[in-house]
């Protein structure tokens, strides 16, 4: 396994498979990704790089966008990628089209689903992610259930003011659908960046009622992560702002839609451009190089 020069291991990679969104969530971060367009990398392209990486201990893959299912061929790539011995194969969606795809995902060789939910009441929905989906989402959330794509995670990023009295509700939303509720601070990136001052929200509360309530209490090596067990509900928090332990223990690289690797979310980092690597006859050995030279780079935001 790549270990880092901070003794991080690298064990998984966070994919945007494109930028291309159907919804416009006022916060998005945008997996820190700073360009715009650009081609994206093809089923057969995203395949050579998930076999490399598999090869080098990193086969934990979750699929990120923009909207991943707006990707035509999302099915296709799915099914490329979970050929190549992967631990964990995940997509973070915001579920809108998830009722339709559900099943072919799973078919396809889709492990598990996490399914962004900013808000339970149709009016908050509308104004955090520009439509009137909710439904939609909420059907996707069955239907993901229905095709074994389990656990599902739900994404609740709390905003102050917003959405921050739905985590009574949110979890027992979570109860009824059998899923563990991800409770993730807002960060600053993308359009984060502009809306954070007014929406951030401290979640020690959370943490705090949590920690009284809670029957068990787990801790995740990735990110130091911590998991609390409320009346049958997984609660996970994800607190990454000026959160040095949460760094410290970061596992992850990153590759944008066109075939960069990043080394972190929130870093200016250069980024390690795979896509002229891609062609060549050696690509195997120029891929290799390539994680080895993002994993020498990579160092804790927070320190
Ligand atoms: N479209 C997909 C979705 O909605 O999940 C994938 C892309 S979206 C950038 C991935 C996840 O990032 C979302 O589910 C949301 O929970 C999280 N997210 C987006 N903006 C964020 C921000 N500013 N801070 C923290 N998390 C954020």
């Amino acid at each position: 396994m790549l270990v880092d020069r901070y003794g991080r291991p690298v064990d998984r990679l966070r994919i945007s498979v494109t930028q291309r969104c159907n919804l416009k969530c006022f916060y998005c971060h945008k997996e820190g990704i700073r360009e715009t367009g650009g081609p994206e990398l093809s089923p057969e392209e995203l395949s050579k790089i998930v076999e490399v990486a598999a090869s080098l201990d990193i086969r934990k893959v979750k699929l990120t966008g923009g909207e991943p299912l707006v990707r035509e061929d999302i099915v296709e790539i799915v099914f490329l990628l979970s050929q190549h011995g992967l631990q964990d194969l995940g997509v973070t969606t915001n579920g809108i089209l998830l009722s339709q795809l559900a099943s072919s995902l799973a078919d396809a060789g889709l492990m598990r689903v996490n399914v962004n939910l900013p808000s339970l009441k149709p009016s908050n929905y509308r104004r955090i992610a520009g439509v009137d989906r909710l439904h939609d989402v909420l059907s996707g959330v069955n239907a993901a259930r229905d095709a074994g794509l389990t656990p599902i995670k739900l994404n609740y990023v709390v905003l102050k003011g917003l959405n921050d009295n739905e985590f009574f509700s949110m979890l027992n939303y979570a109860r009824k659908v059998d899923a563990i509720l991800q409770v993730i601070e807002l960060e600053p990136m993308g359009s984060g960046r502009s809306v954070y001052g007014d929406y951030h929200a401290d979640l020690k509360p959370y943490e705090e009622w949590l920690h009284q309530h809670s029957s068990k209490i787990t801790t995740r090596s990735f990110h130091l992560r911590k998991q609390y067990l409320v009346d049958g509900v997984w609660v996970e928090l994800v607190k990454p702002i000026h959160n040095p332990l949460f760094c410290l223990h970061c596992t992850r690289l990153r590759l944008t839609s066109s075939g960069k690797l990043k080394t972190c979310l929130m870093s200016n980092d250069p980024e390690i451009d795979l896509k002229p690597l891609l062609d060549k006859s050696e690509w195997r050995e120029l891929l290799r190089e390539a994680f080895l030279k993002a994993v020498a780079l990579r160092k804790p935001f927070y320190q």
